[in-house]
């Protein structure tokens, strides 16, 4: 058993079963025990990577196509330069290096780092060393100025709940403990007005999924945005309308039990970008766009040719399967979306279809 496993068993034997949500919660940010709290989860030693940590290619389109919507709005200066869940800080720092070109854009930017974890705030730290940055714990946080926000695989580690439909309601789905072990139980039917507009897709049966983090984080951001111009691009995985059960655990880049290991493996669920979407109603949702299709329509190929140039051996395979990796469909490319908030009649940016 973990050390947090004997922590929640105990817990829930005295205190009764507790929410996906709160499990989900406890697993990733126990200040002690927690995933986040405790490692760098990333790359080939860790549990898995993203797609910043894949190529230098995707911080670098992606940060070109923020100074581009930037310039599209008359260069407004200062403006925040934010990003939530930045990991190793990665992202960030290819943003900046590629941002370089663009005249005005770094003087005008103040760099905002959203992230709850003190062992990865060092990382980050470390990676932008000679960059002026600002730390916090909140979106709420950020300036009241024009936003230009990132965020990659930052929404799917937000703390999910789950509803089973069941001829008398919703059972909300929880973790409990059966035999002295961590296991699935559900609570009794109850109707949930929230979810009224699930009764028209769903069946007995069937599991929807919320995450009540996510609308006030993105009202927070979309206040700024519509105040004051900017942009939020946002990279995940999931669709556009989530059913089903999507929770899941990632231990040394396999799948695990996401029961067996808390605190000690990954947990995330996939993002409903419809919910993000609608939590912003003052700004234009631009069509869902699957994170190939967005980065080949920035010319990522052309990037990915003129890097290969400069490469042989084994540093040119691993450049040519990275950009496999990030692009193709059997891979990164359609299970990853992109989703652009943007100011209502701002210009359409790159990448989505008008
Ligand atoms: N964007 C990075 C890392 C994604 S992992 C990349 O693409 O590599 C998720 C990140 O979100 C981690 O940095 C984690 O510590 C952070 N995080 C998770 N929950 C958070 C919360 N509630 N508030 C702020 N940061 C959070």
């Amino acid at each position: 058993m973990t050390p947090l496993a004997e922590i929640l068993t105990q817990r829930i034997a005295k205190a009764g079963p507790i929410s996906v949500a709160e499990y989900m919660a406890e697993c990733l940010l126990h200040p002690e025990h927690g995933y986040y709290a405790t490692r760098d989860p990333f790359g080939a030693g860790g549990d898995f990577t993203t797609a910043p940590e894949i190529s230098q290619m995707f911080g670098e389109i992606a940060g070109l196509w923020l100074a581009q919507v930037w310039l599209d709005q008359g260069a407004p200066a200062p403006f925040t330069l934010a990003e939530p869940g930045p990991g190793r800080g990665t992202l960030m720092a290819d943003i900046l290096r590629a941002t370089r070109a663009v005249p005005g854009f770094r003087d005008a930017a103040r760099v905002h780092l959203v992230e709850a974890s003190p062992t990865l705030r060092g990382i980050q730290r470390e990676t932008l060393a000679g960059c002026e940055a600002t730390w916090c714990g909140s979106v709420a946080e950020l300036p009241d100025q024009p936003l230009f926000l990132i965020a990659n695989e930052f929404f799917d580690a937000l703390p999910i709940r789950q509803f089973q439909r069941d001829a008398g309601g919703w059972r909300e789905r929880q973790v409990a403990v059966i035999g002295g072990r961590l296991a699935f139980g559900l609570s009794d039917p109850a109707p949930i007005a929230a979810l009224d507009a699930r009764l028209a897709d769903t069946r007995p049966g069937d599991i929807v999924e919320t995450c009540p983090q996510a609308a006030p984080i993105i009202a927070e951001i979309a206040a700024r945005i519509e105040a004051h111009g900017g942009a939020a691009l946002i990279f995940d995985y999931g669709g556009w309308h989530s059913l089903g059960d999507t929770f899941q655990a990632l231990r040394g880049h396999e799948p695990d039990d996401p029961l067996a290991h808390p605190g000690a493996a990954d947990l995330t669920a996939h993002v409903d970008f419809e919910a993000l979407a609608a939590a912003a109603p003052g700004l234009t949702a631009l069509p869902l766009t699957g994170q190939g299709m967005f980065l080949e329509r920035l010319g990522i190929t052309a990037r990915a040719q003129a890097l290969a140039a400069k490469l042989r051996g084994p540093a040119l395979e691993s450049h040519i399967a990275a950009h496999r990796r990030l692009t193709h469909p059997q891979e990164m490319g359609t299970l990853f979306k992109t989703l652009a908030l943007m100011p209502i009649n701002a210009p359409t940016p790159p990448g989505f279809a008008p």
